[in-house]
């Protein structure tokens, strides 16, 4: 097992081995990082609802009322009352005919292009998609075919080559998890529709975030009639776990009949759908939460700039500052650290070569003075 060795080393002398840290309490804009108090400018926890009262209090009455564990796969024995309200709740609010819940995004995103989607047919995708939809994809074993970032040229060049395909579909995220920037959601709908193509979204980072009652970026473009499959996680904005695809009757009902993901594990437990079922109401009527957090993004994506630094097209909680170069983005990172701003270093193969970068992430929690202080922080870095 001497690979195991070599491979550790060779990431370290590039700058690009990983380690875990440990967090001692609440994912809150505050943690206890390795045993000192830090402030927390890293979480998707956008929102700030991941130690939100009520949440744990609609789990610990789901874990008195139906217990822990789901006992089975959803299609045994496992579909429980409270998986049947949260896909009720995200397909009312998404105006869906129906909703499936699954145990992660990641298995989402894995589940769904593999059932829908085989050798015969062609699937576009934006060159900075997350590695779920990438993995989904080599498993559906449909022809993939990277377009260059938001390149709608390059899009609709291959739509037009692609007559041979028996299906088509184009995915994309709506915002993109490192860059923080938005799809080009109207240009790809219409070529879609042009071109007679599908449209997959992943909503994980607008989710709660974007749109009149917090559905995501398609509901505030007003697309959402225009999108075929409308994924999301629950893991993000809404501070709890699992994720959800929403679209007709007969896509729910196929991947329950395809999706293996969805079929080959374990029901997610249902204190976990019990909390989400509060944190989908609590996005959808809390809008003061949405606006705070936007409004602290653009206080700090400022300040940020002013102080020289690259944060390339974000317009949402996702500031990335490039630095380029992982070993600096590992320093900056680490003298950050030592003044109390816990702030993650990205780097290949996370983020294309040399575009490693400080991923700044905003919640809606933190306070003008935490923003101030960042910003303090990095004068001179
Ligand atoms: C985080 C993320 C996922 C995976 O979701 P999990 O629920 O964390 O597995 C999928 N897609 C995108 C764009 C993400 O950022």
């Amino acid at each position: 097992m001497n690979f195991l060795e070599q491979d550790l080393q060779e990431l370290e002398s590039k700058s690009l081995r990983r380690f875990l840290r440990k967090v001692e309490s609440f994912q809150s804009r505050e943690i206890i990082l390795d045993g000192k108090r830090v402030l927390n400018f890293c979480s998707n926890n956008y929102l700030g609802l991941a130690d939100d009262e009520r949440i744990k209090a609609a789990a610990v009455k789901a874990i008195t009322q139906y217990g822990f564990g789901s006992g089975s796969s959803r299609l045994v024995c496992g579909t429980m009352t409270e998986h049947l309200k949260l896909e009720e709740k995200i397909a009312r609010l998404k105006k869906t005919k129906n909703a499936l819940v699954f145990s992660s995004g990641y298995m989402a995103n894995t589940g769904i292009i593999s059932a829908l989607f085989g050798k015969d047919d062609v699937i576009f995708s934006d060159r900075l998609n997350h590695a779920s939809i990438i993995d989904g994809i080599l498993l559906s074993r449909a022809q993939l075919k990277r377009y260059a970032h938001h390149d709608m040229q390059a899009l609709e060049q291959g739509l037009r080559d692609s007559a041979t395909f028996k299906k088509r579909l184009i995915v994309t995220d709506t915002v993109f998890s490192m860059d923080g920037d938005t799809a080009r959601l109207k240009e790809i709908a219409d070529l879609a529709h042009r071109y007679e193509a599908l449209v997959m979204v992943d909503e994980a980072h607008a989710f709660g975030i974007f749109g009149e009652h917090g559905a995501g970026l398609a509901e505030q473009e007003g697309l959402q009639n225009q999108i075929d499959i409308q994924m999301g996680t629950l893991s993000k904005a809404a501070g709890c776990f699992g994720a959800y695809v929403a679209g007709s009757k007969n896509l729910c009902d196929y991947l329950i009949n395809h999706a293996r993901s969805f079929i080959y594990t374990t029901a997610m437990p249902s204190a976990l759908a019990a909390a989400a079922c509060e944190a989908v109401d609590i996005i959808q009527q809390d809008k003061e939460r949405r606006r705070k957090v936007l409004s602290n993004a653009q206080h700090l994506r400022r300040g940020i700039k002013n102080l020289g630094f690259d944060t390339l097209q974000s317009t949402t909680p996702i500031i990335p500052v490039v630095v380029k170069d992982s070993s600096k983005a590992l320093a900056i990172s680490k003298q950050l650290l030592e003044r109390g701003i816990f702030v993650q270093a990205i780097r290949p193969p996370t983020v294309p070569m040399h575009t490693a970068r400080l991923r700044v992430t905003v919640m809606a929690t933190h306070t003008q003075e935490d923003l101030d202080f960042l910003l303090h922080c990095m004068k001179g870095l």
